[in-house]
């Protein structure tokens, strides 16, 4: 039986990994359960999970947690805040951490699951996006092992060849074909861009995901921060990475090899496949997704990202290539961005402009210790409420 952690158990990510996990009992035993302020949700997943830690990251959630658990005669022991995260990604008896809290609140917990040498399920891209190297550095100086979560890396992680650490070039490898679904935004009218909606914004074509990331799906700043996920767990440089629109998202990515061999997977739009094929892997297990109609599909379609349309894609590139804590600043505004957006106090078309001002606001710094990252994390944050305040005044 394999020990499992699941940072973010009520969200999306959260819920498919419980789903794949209850289909196989005997091979996953469920050791902690975490969440921010869903108390009603994380209690009932405590009931039918019976996890031995309970870790809520509000303060005042985590009592009300508590005092229903004890009525309820579970024996689960509930733990609150950022320590109780970071203990429990790292207990001895877990040997597997599902990373799927949304954004910066991840990086820690998820460090400290590296640092403790679990095999860590990266849904939560956003942590190594804002550390990068720091990140990469300590799963090899842990023996860590990191296999991907989202749809794409999962998908580029199953065509290449197993010794891709060794270097693209080194071992074949021409490019990664990173595939797009292009959002919700795709063709509609640029003059409407300006009056979207939240509503409009979340509701993804083919993808059912919490609200940050359907956001950055309908920006594509999704696709940006995916690009630096794939420079860093792929040991690739921007050059070698391809941003493909792919409407129909049946195609997760595709790897070129020097020989003009093209593999892909495909599969239904669903994460409990990478789930279960990180969880199992090398081994493959059910994970009770539809299989695949190619009948049904009939056409797949692809087409060049459009660089009016999706600014973030480019703000995303030029902070990989400025390096440093460029990234982290990059990752903060968007954070904040999107959530004014969300919020009602950003328009859609603002969310761009937002993230470019607090790029060029600050220096570049070299992200050389945990604490620069969360100081460039913080002062990212500062600066993009300051502009905000001024965009809405
Ligand atoms: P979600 O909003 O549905 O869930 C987020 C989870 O994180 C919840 O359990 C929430 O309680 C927890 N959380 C939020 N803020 C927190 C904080 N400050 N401290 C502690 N916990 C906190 O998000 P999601 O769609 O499941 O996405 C999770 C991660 O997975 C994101 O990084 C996202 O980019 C990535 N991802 C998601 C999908 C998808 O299909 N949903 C696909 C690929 C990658
Ligand atoms: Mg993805």
């Amino acid at each position: 039986m394999k020990g499992v952690t699941i940072l973010g158990a009520t969200g999306s990510i959260g819920m498919s990994t419980l789903d794949v996990i209850a289909r196989h009992p005997g091979r996953y035993r469920v050791v902690a359960l975490t969440a921010h302020r869903q108390v009603e949700r994380l209690y009932t997943q405590c009931l039918r999970h019976m996890p031995d830690y309970a870790v809520m990251g509000d303060e005042d959630a985590a009592g009300q947690l508590a005092a229903r658990l004890s009525d309820a005669g579970a024996c689960t022991r509930v733990l609150s805040g950022m320590d109780g995260l970071k203990v429990v990604a790292a207990l001895d008896e877990v040997d597997y951490v599902m990373a799927a809290i949304v954004g910066a609140a991840g990086l820690q917990p998820t460090l400290a699951a590296a640092r403790a040498g679990k095999r860590i399920l990266l849904a939560n891209k956003e942590a190594l996006v804002m550390s990068g190297r720091l990140f990469m550095d300590e799963i090899k100086a842990h023996g860590a092992q990191l296999l991907p979560i989202d749809s794409e890396h999962n998908a580029i992680f199953q065509c290449m060849p197993a010794d891709f650490q060794r270097g693209l070039g080194e071992v074949g490898v021409q490019r990664i074909l990173l595939t797009a679904s292009g959002g919700p935004f795709r063709t509609t009218p640029m003059d409407a861009l300006e009056q979207v909606t939240p509503e409009q914004a979340i509701a993804h074509p083919n993808w059912r995901m919490g609200r940050k990331i359907s956001v950055d799906s309908a920006t594509m700043m999704n696709k940006g921060l995916e690009v630096i996920e794939a420079c860093w767990l792929f040991n690739a440089r921007p050059e070698q990475i391809q941003v493909v629109v792919h409407p129909q998202s049946v195609i997760h990515s595709m790897v070129e090899y020097a020989d003009g061999t093209v593999l892909a997977q495909l599969g239904n739009p669903d994460m409990r496949t990478p789930i279960a094929h990180a969880l199992a892997w090398p081994e493959r297990i059910a994970a009770g997704v539809h299989s695949l109609d190619l009948f049904d599909v009939a056409h797949l379609d692809f087409e060049v990202p459009d660089p009016v349309r999706f600014p973030c894609l480019r703000l995303a590139g030029e902070a990989m290539a400025a390096g440093g804590t460029a990234s982290t600043v990059l990752n903060a505004a968007n954070e904040v961005a999107v959530q004014a957006f969300l919020d009602g106090q950003l328009r859609f078309t603002g969310i761009h402009c937002l993230i470019e001002g607090v790029l060029d606001a600050l220096p570049v710094h070299v992200a050389d210790s945990l604490d620069t990252v969360l100081e460039a994390d913080a002062s990212a944050r500062r600066v993009a409420h300051q502009q905000l305040m001024k965009l809405a005044g």
